[in-house]
């Protein structure tokens, strides 16, 4: 777990301070000071702009779908969109010093800074709900990341703590792609090919084990945990792959197919035996001998932050940067995780960075937000985005000072704002597939 206290002024060399701001860049860039590019000037308006229309608003997501029940931001006060960066910054520091160990703020690997610098935990989604557990005494925790990460704090934290959400409308693009009821539906065609999903063969095996990603609603996490399925995170996914083979056949792996598909293949797993789960189609778009012989199969869904990374990227950090170390999340596509030096979770990024003593070039593949919080961060390295336009995830984008602010000034005054819980029926299921993913070893 990462503590936050990370500095402003960072020199490279004897260069200016580094900006670990991804929103001053985009600034800069719509205002024609910088010649770097964004995928949408949007960037640079108040999120509250976009809370109640469709979609996913600005940044790496918005070419998708939203599902239509997706939680919804109702308006921001309007005190709160007409205040500049500084009042924001010292009404939320104001707030915490009332609040004092009242409340937790989380703030995820991929937030933007000006949110980040207020968080008492730093982390991924996994490490910020181990976080949430630490603190029994907080009444509440504020968790500045996406929906499916609060909810995940939820299923980890005391009954009564709230955990809140500063903008309902933070979602996660991937975590929506696996919607439970097309998952309800997919294990109900598989019970149909492979007969009763419960009974075990001669070796003891069942002949699927479900397995879904952190990034998935607390839903698809009771699913798993109600048959006899896992989670897994980026960091010890082939350890939770590893569990089902020992207990499955095969596994049907989601939300992300590349993370599924990265991981299995590292393990010897042919790409043949991996088909892919296209929930619009029957079967999933197979036949039944495919579905026969397969090992994973892989849900269709995918990050779209991740999804922006390519080898023609890669090739060009190399010939323009000889001797680059390239590391990208396996979340990326296939293709971009083979070309890469390394592939590794967020953590894994942060602590090769940190170990390495040697001045060295970084080609990194994940979101911008933590890449140039690391560039600034480790000034003895040169750290760039591999993607060179600047787009960070849409969700997170959705988490601005004002809602921080917002909520954080409510619970001073008493009143609790956003928050998610997680319904018993769900939450039990869902920790016990919480549970089993702990108790994995490799
Ligand atoms: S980076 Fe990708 S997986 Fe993470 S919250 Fe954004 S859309 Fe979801």
């Amino acid at each position: 777990m990462t503590a936050t206290p990370l500095t402003l002024d960072l020199r490279r060399g004897d260069g200016p301070p580094l900006d670990p701001s991804v929103d001053h860049e985009i600034q800069a860039i719509v205002a024609g000071e910088s010649l770097n590019s964004t995928c949408t000037t949007d960037l640079a308006a108040g999120p509250w702009n976009f809370d109640t229309r469709p979609g996913y608003g600005p940044g790496s997501s918005m070419g998708d779908v939203i599902p239509t029940g997706s939680p919804r931001q109702g308006e921001l006060p309007q005190e709160y969109r007409d205040a500049s960066d500084e009042e924001l910054d010292a009404r939320v520091r104001a707030a915490k010093a009332t609040l004092g160990d009242r409340a937790v703020v989380l703030g995820h690997f991929y937030q933007r800074e000006e949110v980040v610098r207020h968080a008492d935990y730093v982390g991924d989604s996994f490490q910020l709900a181990n976080a949430a557990k630490a603190h029994p005494e907080a009444e509440a925790i504020v968790f500045c990341g996406v929906h499916f990460m609060a909810e995940t704090a939820d299923l980890l934290s005391r009954p009564e703590q709230a955990v809140i959400l500063p903008n309902l409308a933070a979602g996660c693009s991937m975590a929506d792609m696996a919607d439970i009821d097309q998952v309800e539906e997919c294990w109900e065609q598989l019970e149909d090919v492979f007969g009763d999903l419960e009974a075990v063969d001669a070796d003891g095996r069942v002949p699927v084990i479900p397995v879904t990603y952190m990034n998935s609603s607390a839903a698809i996490k009771g699913f798993v945990g109600r048959h006899g399925g896992i989670v897994c995170t980026s960091s010890n996914a082939r350890t939770v792959l590893e569990w089902a083979f020992a207990r499955g056949r095969r596994v049907l792996f989601f939300p992300d197919q590349h993370l599924g598909r990265n991981t299995a293949k590292a393990m010897g797993v042919p790409l043949e035996q991996m088909p892919m789960w296209n929930p619009r189609r029957p079967l999933g778009g197979n036949d039944d001998a495919t579905l026969l012989d397969s090992r994973v199969i892989l849900w269709h869904g995918f990050c779209s932050v991740h999804r922006r990374f390519s080898v023609e990227q890669i090739d060009k950090a190399r010939a323009e940067h000889p001797g680059v170390r390239v590391i990208v999340h396996p979340e990326c596509p296939m293709d971009v995780v083979d070309a890469a030096d390394e592939a590794g979770s967020t953590d894994y990024i942060q602590k090769a960075i940190a170990a390495a003593t040697e001045p060295t070039t970084f080609a990194i593949g994940t979101e911008v937000n933590l890449v140039q919080r690391l560039a600034a961060q480790y000034p003895q390295h040169e750290i760039f985005c591999l993607d060179p336009v600047v787009c960070p995830c849409s969700t997170m984008y959705r988490i601005h000072p004002g809602y921080l602010a917002w909520v954080l000034e409510a619970l001073v005054a008493g009143e609790v704002l956003n928050r998610i819980t997680v319904p018993a029926s769900v939450s039990e299921p869902a920790t016990v597939a919480l549970e089993r993913m702990l108790a994995a070893k490799p």
